[in-house]
């Protein structure tokens, strides 16, 4: 459903992404890993037309959208939950959820039942819902993000260092949260993780991103096993 095709991105005169090609399918989760500065955000920022790739196709779902700005990408259904979450902290948690369906003019009706499914999935969001979001906890915040992302029904979402940040056991929480999201909602899921281990115990498929280039992909089992992924990403 989405396939990102030999682009080339650049910040200026500096070269990031060097010919990368993605492919996500109906109902996957695809992990991306790669150590800091790979260019695993710029790939994310390639996908939602914050920055627009020099060379190269990205199609989702049969259409070109490689060069729509960043509402248009939002509009044909992809939604990006990025890095340190960005929350607005000055609204309550409901009125952030409220943001996240914005852009869809729903019936009041379809509204309060997307907002029941969200408060459903995640309790502590409905016991603070009055709460500014800027007062949740960490992992509070990031499965608001992850709420609001929904909020809008997307077909496809991403997800940029989930955990970072995160104590340990909110990290565990926060995954199942995203295995839950892709089984239930049937929602393809692009994550791209520093957490190699983990990114690779849930998603069906691995890239791997070393300086801008591909440098493995497969099956996520497999990737586990690899000798060179483990020396590299899972100590040893
Ligand atoms: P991290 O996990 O640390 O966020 P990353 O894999 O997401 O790393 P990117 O943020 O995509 O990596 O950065 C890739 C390269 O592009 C880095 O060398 C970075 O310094 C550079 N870069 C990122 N943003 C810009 C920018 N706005 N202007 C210039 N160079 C940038």
């Amino acid at each position: 459903m989405l396939q990102i095709k030999n682009i080339n991105t650049y910040y200026g005169k500096v070269h990031v992404l060097r010919d990368v090609s993605i492919e996500v399918r109906e109902q996957e989760i695809v992990s991306i890993i790669g150590a800091n500065g790979a260019g695993k955000s710029t790939l994310m920022r390639s996908v939602m037309g914050i920055i627009h790739p020099k060379s190269g196709d990205i199609i989702f779902e049969g259409g070109g959208i490689s060069r729509l700005k960043t509402d248009q990408v939002v509009k044909r259904g992809i939604v990006y939950v990025p890095e340190g979450r960005e929350v607005f902290p000055e609204l309550t948690v409901e009125e952030n959820l409220e943001m996240g369906a914005f852009s869809k003019r729903y019936s009041s009706a379809k509204y309060q039942s997307l907002l029941a499914e969200m408060y459903g999935m995640y309790p502590r969001l409905k016991d603070r819902r009055k709460q500014f979001a800027g007062s949740l906890s960490g992992g509070e915040q990031q499965m608001l993000a992850i709420a609001r992302g929904l909020m809008s029904e997307p077909k496809l979402i991403m997800f940029d260092e989930p955990s970072l940040g995160l104590a340990p056991v909110i990290v565990d929480e926060m995954f199942d949260a995203i295995v839950k999201i892709n089984r239930e909602k049937k929602l393809p899921v692009i994550l791209v993780e520093q957490n190699a281990f983990a990114a690779l115990s849930i998603s069906h498929r691995c890239y791997v991103l070393e300086n801008g280039v591909v440098t493995a992909q497969g099956p996520s089992r497999e990737l586990i096993n690899s000798p060179d992924v483990k020396k590299a990403y899972l100590g040893g």
